[in-house]
Order: structure tokens, then C-alpha cells, then sequence
């Protein structure tokens, strides 16, 4: 295989920029680098337009590395914020803070690599990875600091063309004055109760409310009986302990979770929910049971038990989602090559 019978894809999250190849030919992701994004995180007093220039310059950088200064033949980013259809990212609370102006990275790619770059969301390009081996219509969540979600319908991730869709994290499903703050700066939103973040938030609430509860479970256990000293990793191993005490924290979590996916259903009949996520993959199965039995006892108009059951599964728990979701974008946007052709 030559450098021109692969395409060069880029996943930039909040923290790491992965670049890797992606051969569409045999589906293979291959020559997979990690760095450190030169974001916000680097240099939190940095005006956002010196990062957003840091954070292109990168890009290019980490491009022109990978590719030995040649031109790619194809290139895909997936990018963590919402991006409209021509590669305007709109914004990147992540990895340049929740101010700034629009950026056109789409264009300053394709000016600075000579390649039209496709710029996508990371989570629509996670979509394009499932898309491949779905037989059907699907919406994948994203449980980790945040949630987000994309529908997969009829070949397509169902956003409007100014990039809207997909953001179930920003759902409100508690209108109590003193609601979880959400990381947009809105009140009670989704993404602030049913995140690894928000479970972790909940989960001190109820070490410090339920004191002796707290004090006898499994997760007391793992963090020296100090609830400041509760992190995702400890409740993440007690709820696979099946500890009594963060399993019910857990599951208050799930309702709100449960009723949003329980609308998406009854609005748009799509039967396959993917979950992927840190959080949500580090739990596994009994998060995905747990998520299960609250569709359940909630109901989805229509289906029963065994049939809920069947529409929820776990992705796969590792961190190439955007590249290869990207690299298949690509593939089905990129004419095919043929054997000998440059
Ligand atoms: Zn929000």
C-alpha cells in the first residue's frame, strides 16, 4: 500500500489530537498518533483567536508530519463542537473556552494542506463508524464529562445544516431553581445529571446526605470512606460490584436519561441506541442494564420488555471512533481508487 491509497484523519478532542491513516480500501486505521491538543489547557489566560490560531497551526503541523510534508490524498477531521455542512466550526467549549468567533477550519485547512478538507462533529463522525455495520436506522450517546447524541437515518446524521441536532446534553429535564449547572452555563440540563460528571456530582450528594449509607457500601471501600475523594473510576467499579449504595445513585441518574431517549423513540421510531462514552463504557453492562430496566418501568409506547432490551447495546470501548468514523465519511465522499491510478 502507497501513501495514496490512504486518506489522513484527525480526531481533536478537548485534551488529545489523535491522527492516524485510514485505508477505505480494507477498513484499516493504522499509524494511530496521540499528542497533547495546544488548547485552552495549555495556556488558560490565552485570548481564544491565539488559540484557535494555535490549535490550526497544530493541525497543519501534526499533517505535514504524518504525511512526509506531501499532500494528502484525502483529508477528514472530526472535531469536538457543533460544525455547520461547509466546516464552520461554531463553537469549541472544549479546547478553545465557550467564547470566541465562529472558525472556518474547513477552508483554512483546505488552503493550508491543498486538500479540501472535511471538517465534521466528532460524535457525527463516530456515527459514520457504527453506520458501516448497522443494518438500520440508530442514535449513539455519548456518556462522559458530557452527553451528546446523533441519529443515524436513511444514510445520513439528522443535523440541520447550521449544525443543529444532536445535543440531548442540553435538554432540560429539571426546572428546580437550584438544578445542576450545566458546562454551557444553563441550568438543569441533561448533560449536567446524567454525565459521568453529573453521577459523580450526585454520588457526593448522597455520601454526604446518606452518611451511613455511604459509610457501609463498596465505594466507601475504595476511597478511604471520604466523599470528596469519590472519582468516576471508584464509582464506576462499585456500580460493577453491584454495590447497593452507587447503583441507586446511579439509576436517579438514568430517569432523566431514560425519558429523553424515551422521546426520541416515540418521535422518530428509531429502535437501536448505541452507548459509548467514558463513563457509560467504563460501568459496561450494568450501566446498559440498569439504563434498560428504566426504559422499562418508564415504558416506550409500543415495545416490550425483551424488545427494549434488544434496542439498547454498548460500543465499542475504545478511542478511534472519530478516526475511523471520519475515514468512512471520507470513503463515501472520495471517488474510489482505482489499482495504478495517482
Ligand atoms: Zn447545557
Amino acid at each position: 500500500m502507497t501513501a495514496d491509497d490512504v486518506f489522513t484523519v484527525l480526531d481533536v478532542g478537548g485534551t488529545t489530537l489523535r491522527v492516524g491513516s485510514w485505508a477505505p480500501a480494507t477498513g484499516t486505521l493504522s499509524r494511530v498518533r496521540r499528542v497533547p491538543v495546544d488548547g485552552m489547557h495549555r495556556d488558560p489566560g490565552a485570548p481564544v483567536a491565539v488559540v484557535q490560531q494555535r490549535v490550526v497551526e497544530q493541525i497543519v503541523r501534526e499533517v505535514a508530519a504524518h504525511t512526509g510534508g506531501r499532500r494528502p490524498r484525502a483529508l477528514g477531521v472530526a472535531f469536538a463542537g457543533p460544525i455547520t455542512a461547509a466546516g464552520l466550526v461554531l463553537a469549541a467549549p472544549t479546547v478553545w473556552g465557550r467564547r470566541g468567533d465562529p472558525l472556518p477550519l474547513g477552508d483554512l485547512l483546505t488552503r493550508r494542506t491543498g486538500t479540501p478538507a472535511v471538517v465534521v462533529n466528532d460524535l457525527t463522525a463516530a456515527a459514520w463508524r457504527y453506520a458501516a455495520t448497522e443494518p438500520g436506522d440508530f442514535c449513539l450517546l455519548t456518556v462522559s464529562s458530557g452527553i451528546g447524541n446523533k441519529v443515524f437515518r436513511g444514510g445520513e446524521v439528522l443535523v440541520d445544516a447550521d449544525g443543529h441536532g444532536g445535543e440531548l446534553g442540553h435538554w432540560v429535564c429539571d426546572l428546580s431553581p437550584d438544578a445542576p449547572l450545566c458546562d454551557c452555563g444553563a441550568r438543569g440540563h441533561l448533560g449536567a445529571i446524567a454525565s459521568g460528571r453529573g453521577v459523580l456530582a450526585a454520588t457526593r450528594r448522597a455520601a454526604h446526605t446518606d452518611g451511613a449509607g455511604f459509610r457501609g457500601s463498596a465505594l466507601a471501600a475504595l476511597c478511604e470512606g471520604r466523599a470528596e475523594l469519590i472519582d468516576n473510576r471508584a464509582v464506576s467499579e462499585a456500580v460493577r460490584a453491584s454495590d447497593p449504595f452507587s447503583t441507586d445513585v446511579l439509576r436517579g441518574t438514568l430517569t432523566p436519561l431514560a425519558q429523553a431517549l424515551s422521546g426520541v423513540f416515540t418521535s422518530v421510531g428509531v429502535c437501536r441506541y448505541i452507548l459509548m462514552g467514558g463513563f457509560a463504557l467504563a460501568v459496561g453492562e450494568p450501566y446498559r442494564r440498569l439504563l434498560v430496566a428504566e426504559l422499562v418501568r418508564l415504558g416506550c409506547f409500543g415495545l416490550g420488555p425483551a424488545q427494549i432490551d434488544a434496542m439498547v447495546s454498548l460500543g465499542v470501548a475504545d478511542d478511534d471512533h472519530g478516526l475511523i468514523g471520519v475515514g468512512r465519511l471520507l470513503a463515501e465522499r472520495t471517488p474510489v481508487l482505482s489499482p495504478g491510478a495517482s
